[in-house]
Formats: C-alpha cells, sequence, structure tokens
C-alpha cells in the first residue's frame, strides 16, 4: 500500500458544481503529431466533469480506494506546518497541477524519505527542483501533450485581445459608456503583424498553426529548428536565439520551459531590445520575466500590453503589481485547466500511476527526470544546473 499525496486547487467559492452549461466535452483521441491521448485502463470520471478541484480529486479516489492505497487530497501547500509538509514523511507519490503547484523543494525532498514518484497533472514540472530529483533518484513525470493546445488557445485569445483593446472596451460597456473613441485609441488588427514564439514545442507549435490563418509574419526561436518543409509551410521565419528575434516582433509569446536557460531571460535588457509598443503574452511561466521590470515597461509604453496566466509564487498576493499594472489581460493560471484539459491530464495522472504500481514502463514521453537523470520530454525541453 502506497501514501498518494495529491495537491489540488479550492473547490469553486459555490462549492463543488453539481451542473455543467454544456453537456460533455469533444472526444479526441488523438495530438496532432500523432501521439495517442492518455490510456488508463479505465477511468472513473465522465469527461467533461470537475477534476482538479479537491472535491474532484483527479478522479482517482476509487482506483486508489480499490487498490488499497492511501490518497491523501487538500489545498493546504504553503506556509509553516501545511498538510503537504505534515504528509510527506511517508508519502511515495506526491501529485500537483501547475495552477496550485506543490513546489516540491530540495528541503521537501529532505524530508520526504519514501518519495519516488512526482506527478505533474498537466504540463511544466518546474515547481519540482529537478535538480534535487535528479539526486534522489526521484522519477518525475508529467502529462506532455494534455493541455498543450488549450494553452495555444488561450494564447491567441490573449493576442487578440491585448491588440484589440477587448478587455478596456468591454469595460467600457459595463460601466454604461459608448466610448468608442476611448476603445479605439488603443485598439489595431493584427492582419500584417510579425508575431514571435519563443520555443516551438507543442504549444509554439500549435500558436504557429491557429495564427496562420490570420495572415502575420511568424517567427520563432528554439533550441531544436523545426524541419525545413514546417517552416516553409507556415512561413516561419527562425532566428537563433530570443535576443535577435524580438526586435523584429510586434507580438511575442513565450512558450518555453522554466529552467535555468530560461530564468530572468526577459529582463530589463532583452525587454528595451524589444520594438516600441510591442506586446508580450506569456503562458508559460512567470520567473521568466522579470515581474517589475515588466510593470515598467507598460507605464513607460516600452510594451503596449502584457497578458498571461502565469505568476509567481501561485497563488500570488493580493498586492502582487501585476494585478493593477496598466494594459494588462492576465487571467489565474486557468489556460491549461479547461474542463476539457482536465479529462486528458486526469486520465494521463491515471495511467502514470497504473504504469507505475503494476511495474510497466512510464511512457517516454512523459517523463521528466528517470534514474537520476533527464529524460524523454524532460531531456528535449529541460536543463538541470
Ligand atoms: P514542449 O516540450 O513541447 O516544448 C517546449 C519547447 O521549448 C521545446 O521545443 C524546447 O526545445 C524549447 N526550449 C527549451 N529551452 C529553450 C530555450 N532556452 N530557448 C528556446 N527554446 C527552448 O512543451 P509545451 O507543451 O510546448 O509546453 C511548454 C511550456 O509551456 C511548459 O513547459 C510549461 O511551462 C508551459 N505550459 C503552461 C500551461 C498553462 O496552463 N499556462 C500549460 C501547459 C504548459
Amino acid at each position: 500500500m502506497a501514501k498518494i499525496v495529491c495537491v489540488l486547487y479550492d473547490d469553486p467559492e459555490g462549492g463543488h458544481p453539481t451542473n455543467y452549461p454544456r453537456d460533455g466535452v469533444p472526444r479526441i483521441e488523438r495530438y496532432p503529431d500523432g501521439q495517442t491521448t492518455p490510456t488508463p485502463k479505465a477511468i472513473d470520471f465522465t469527461p467533461g466533469e470537475m477534476l482538479g478541484d479537491v472535491s474532484g480529486a483527479l478522479g482517482l479516489r476509487k482506483y486508489c480506494e480499490k487498490n488499497g492505497h492511501q490518497l491523501v487530497v487538500t489545498s493546504d501547500k504553503d506556509g509553516a506546518n501545511s498538510t503537504l509538509d505534515r504528509e510527506l514523511h511517508d508519502a511515495e507519490v506526491v501529485i500537483s497541477q501547475p495552477f496550485w503547484p506543490a513546489y516540491m523543494t530540495a528541503e521537501r525532498f529532505a524530508r520526504a524519505p519514501k518519495l519516488k514518484l512526482i506527478i505533474t497533472a498537466g504540463i511544466g514540472s518546474d515547481h519540482t527542483d529537478l535538480d534535487a530529483a535528479v539526486r534522489h533518484g526521484v522519477t518525475v513525470a508529467e502529462v506532455t501533450y494534455s493541455n498543450s493546445i488549450s494553452v495555444a488557445e488561450h494564447v491567441v485569445m490573449m493576442i487578440l485581445a491585448l491588440v484589440r483593446n477587448y478587455l478596456p472596451s468591454h469595460e467600457w460597456v459595463r460601466r454604461g459608456g459608448w466610448n468608442i473613441a476611448d476603445c479605439a485609441q488603443r485598439a489595431y488588427d493584427i492582419e500584417g503583424m510579425h508575431i514571435g514564439t519563443v520555443a516551438a514545442g507543442r504549444i509554439g507549435s500549435a500558436v504557429h498553426r491557429r495564427l496562420k490563418a490570420f495572415d502575420v509574419k511568424l517567427h520563432y526561436t528554439d533550441r531544436h529548428r523545426l524541419p525545413a518543409q514546417v517552416e516553409q509551410e507556415l512561413g516561419l521565419t527562425f532566428h537563433p536565439d530570443t535576443a535577435s528575434m524580438v526586435p523584429v516582433c510586434d507580438v511575442v509569446s513565450i512558450n518555453c520551459p522554466l529552467h535555468p536557460e530560461t530564468l530572468n531571460l526577459f529582463d530589463e535588457r532583452m525587454i528595451a531590445r524589444m520594438k516600441r509598443g510591442a506586446y508580450l503574452v506569456n503562458t508559460a511561466r512567470a520567473q521568466i520575466v522579470d515581474r517589475d521590470a515588466v510593470v515598467r515597461a507598460l507605464q513607460s509604453g516600452q510594451l503596449a500590453g502584457y497578458a498571461g496566466d502565469v505568476w509567481y509564487p501561485q497563488p500570488p498576493p493580493k498586492d502582487h503589481p501585476w494585478r493593477t499594472m496598466p494594459h494588462e489581460g492576465m487571467t489565474p493560471h486557468t489556460s491549461g485547466t479547461t474542463l476539457s484539459a482536465q479529462a486528458r491530464y486526469a486520465a494521463g495522472t491515471r495511467e502514470i500511476l497504473e504504469c507505475y504500481f503494476e511495474g510497466r514502463p512510464i511512457r517516454d514521453e512523459y517523463l521528466i527526470v528517470r534514474d537520476g537523470k533527464l529524460a524523454g520530454a524532460g531531456a528535449h525541453s529541460y536543463s538541470v544546473r
């Protein structure tokens, strides 16, 4: 019997939902590169239900109980004497979602001698100290591709919202106004703009494909260059690094993981290299940008807008400056936790658990760290110190 600690976000303020605006979600069997969506032996939920909150328990409760495992589900993860800290001493598996991350620091590893597996229910395992996972021989796995398309849709929405000045215009309506000139004074079309992505992995590439239809000029940088045929098909211009790409872009979308190479990549100097009045969209990780440099750039007009759904820490304090900076289009960390995405990453989490407990290999593409080194998706997309 194993103890599984699962850290999830709180239920909605009105309680765990009992009904939904729609009667289900489309069934998707393969991702755009042909990879199959998760293939657990069974699931104990109806796709489209809320699974990521504490009551949803990622749909894992029945499975864990049937197999004699102890499942502890909590949202209490930070501060002195949190439930997470109290449960770690005999935990074998820790699961959390990047939206409400269990920050698995080196100190927490030291307090969890039985820990064998950390699962990111979603994508992006930077909330786990990967160096510590390497040192302790703990496997880190995530549900690769499960919400990449969800995020790409959010990126396109945010680019359009910023450039077309959607949110402030909406506010005029709510306030009873009809202030056309107030709305139009910051509104543009994206047609003809140069839009660049930092990384062209699953999300970056999905952003390219979606934006192509808008007749924009697409740019990217990545440590793995795409095949020439894909560059040609999408009209992509490759740049060897971020510094050489940003000066030509009207909009930049950050789509790389957070790891030592990308920490603080968008500092004051990188933002100064951007065109005056460029837009920056960050659905990757907050620490890829310098928090205060973003605020200053919005105040000075160097950036015309910043939007994203990733913050540090999560949840952010009430007085986090991104809540009140000008020309922002922020959301809480929601892009990858639509009900559609939850069904996939909950099934993927179940698949990883089944493999682990049945002694079957976890899919290579789900692996970030295994056997004391980066593996699978981790070896492709991350670095350690
Ligand atoms: P992916 O592994 O398919 O792509 C990552 C890409 O980043 C790879 O092509 C890799 O080569 C590239 N890369 C890594 N380091 C780089 C560097 N220094 N410079 C340039 N490129 C670099 O992953 P993905 O599915 O596209 O997800 C990317 C990231 O997006 C995740 O790691 C996560 O941080 C974030 N994400 C956010 C949400 C959300 O809800 N906001 C959801 C999913 C993923």
